[in-house]
């Protein structure tokens, strides 16, 4: 074990992602240096996601490494932050009891318990068990959400939260549980830290929230709207492309989709789950629209955003869903014809609506094989899809180097592209011409 080290592991969404930057920035501003290695390290964060069973199974099982590291070195610190954890500060003796090793514990994007235990152990009165409070917001006074060791064309591509919680609660999901209620950063502190970001060699931003068309509507009359925030991101200088997710049908506007339409920068792809194709199951889900008008939603960004990349969520094997309900996803697919789907298999999660209320009853290796029919039919759609743009020219934004010196970047509408025979440093945009397509990425040349 080294001194003033630590380890970070990271599961689940961006916005996971987003926070356990934040954490690690905070760490590091600290005179903190991350290791490869969870052996090494004398600080152990931990950032979890329980948004399905399995993401839980890994979490437990990983926490069983951590005890272990923990007992051969007791002088270490372990922080668990994140879903697992969740907002209410009651989880927290529950947790405390079952995972004594645990020091720390953290609630999802409020990391000012970790404040106050840098700060209490800059004092010299480290090592008291902190248990953080439910502090409110996030974010005022701290660093640039990314770690100095990410910093400086490391990290080409960041996320920034804008919008925390969620109030919607879907049947399946555990989220709002978790993450708590809806609420809007303030627009001049998510402005700031696109600032910050963007002075530390990040060259794309990706906004973040559960259903991010809802940004500032609970922030009052006049409060900044997603469109203008998008605006004022995309201008910032150093900002080469800025992206947003996640949206929900029933909140995308047509001043959204013209915003993206008519602002350089502002990336044409869209992030809008739909769940199922079955107007019954997506009713049971409580989603708040019917297919018809996702697939209106869906014409809309089309016909305004020519060429725009679409990825959507699909859930199989909800309560319920028949094999007829589920051919109906699969043909929605074919129509809509997307650019990716993350596809998951239902899992009850515990406090939900369809936990509490619904019997789970899609035999497991039926919802594998709808899993797996969805993938199936993906892969077809999107091999021939992809096939067209053979030989065409791209514009990536270069994100990093990979082994043999391949660089990796994005087409404006998100695909993976993996360029041979180019020195373009990381954050540079290039144009390439394509020598291979498939389904999930496509090789090229320098055009
Ligand atoms: N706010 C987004 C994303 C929520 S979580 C939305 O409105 O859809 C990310 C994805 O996890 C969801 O889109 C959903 O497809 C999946 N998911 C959530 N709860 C689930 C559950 N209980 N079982 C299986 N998949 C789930």
């Amino acid at each position: 074990m080294k001194a003033n080290t630590y380890h970070l592991w990271t599961i689940g969404c961006q916005m996971n992602e987003a926070d356990a930057w934040r954490a690690a920035a905070m760490l590091e501003s600290a005179g903190w240096r991350p290791v490869e290695h969870a052996r090494d390290a004398q600080f152990l964060l931990l950032s979890t996601c329980v948004v399905r069973q399995q993401a839980e199974d890994k979490i437990l099982s990983r926490l069983r490494y951590v005890e272990e590291l923990k007992r051969a070195e007791p002088s270490r610190t372990v922080a668990l932050m994140g879903c697992f954890v969740g907002f209410r500060t009651e989880a927290k003796g529950e947790l405390a009891a079952r995972f004594p090793f645990v020091d720390l514990f953290l609630p999802p994007s409020q990391p000012e318990g970790l404040e106050r235990w840098l700060a209490a152990r800059a004092e010299g009165t480290a090592g008291e068990r902190e248990a953080a409070g439910a502090a409110e917001g996030c974010g005022e006074g701290m660093p640039p959400p990314l770690p100095e060791s990410r910093a400086g064309g490391r990290t080409v591509s960041a996320h920034l939260p804008v919008v925390l919680g969620c109030s919607h609660a879907c049947a399946y999901c555990i989220i709002p549980y978790r993450r708590g209620p809806e609420r809007s950063r303030p627009a001049a502190e998510v402005l700031a830290e696109a600032r910050a970001l963007a002075g530390r060699g990040v060259r794309e931003l990706v906004l973040l929230g559960q259903i991010i068309d809802r940004y500032g509507l609970d922030l009052g009359e006049g409060a900044m709207r997603l469109p203008e925030l998008l605006r004022q991101v995309a201008g910032i200088p150093g900002v080469r492309r800025v992206r947003f997710l996640t949206s929900h049908p029933n909140w995308m506007t047509d001043e959204l989709i013209d915003t993206v339409a008519g602002t350089p920068g502002l990336m044409p792809y869209f992030e809008v789950p739909v769940q199922s194709g079955s107007d019954a199951v997506l009713a049971a889900m409580r989603r708040g629209y019917t297919v018809a008008r996702y697939e209106e939603i869906v014409a809309r960004l089309r016909e305004r955003v020519p060429g725009a990349g679409l990825s959507t969520d699909l859930i199989v094997g909800f309560p319920g869903e028949t094999e007829a309900q589920f051919e109906e996803s699969l043909a929605l697919m074919r129509r809509i014809d997307p650019d990716m789907i993350r596809v998951a298999k239902y899992s009850p999660r515990p406090m939900t609506l369809s936990a509490r209320t619904m019997p789970d009853d899609v035999p497991p290796e039926e919802k594998e094989r709808r899993r797996v029919a969805v993938e199936t039919q993906l892969r077809e759609m999107l091999t021939a899809k992809h096939a067209r743009r053979l030989g065409c020219e791209e514009e990536i934004l270069v994100e990093r180097i990979e082994a043999g010196g391949r660089r990796y970047g994005r087409t404006p509408d998100g695909k993976p592209v993996f360029v041979d025979g180019c020195g373009a440093e990381p954050g540079a945009i290039i144009r390439v011409k394509t020598t291979w397509t498939g389904p999930f990425s496509f090789i090229a040349e320098p055009a």
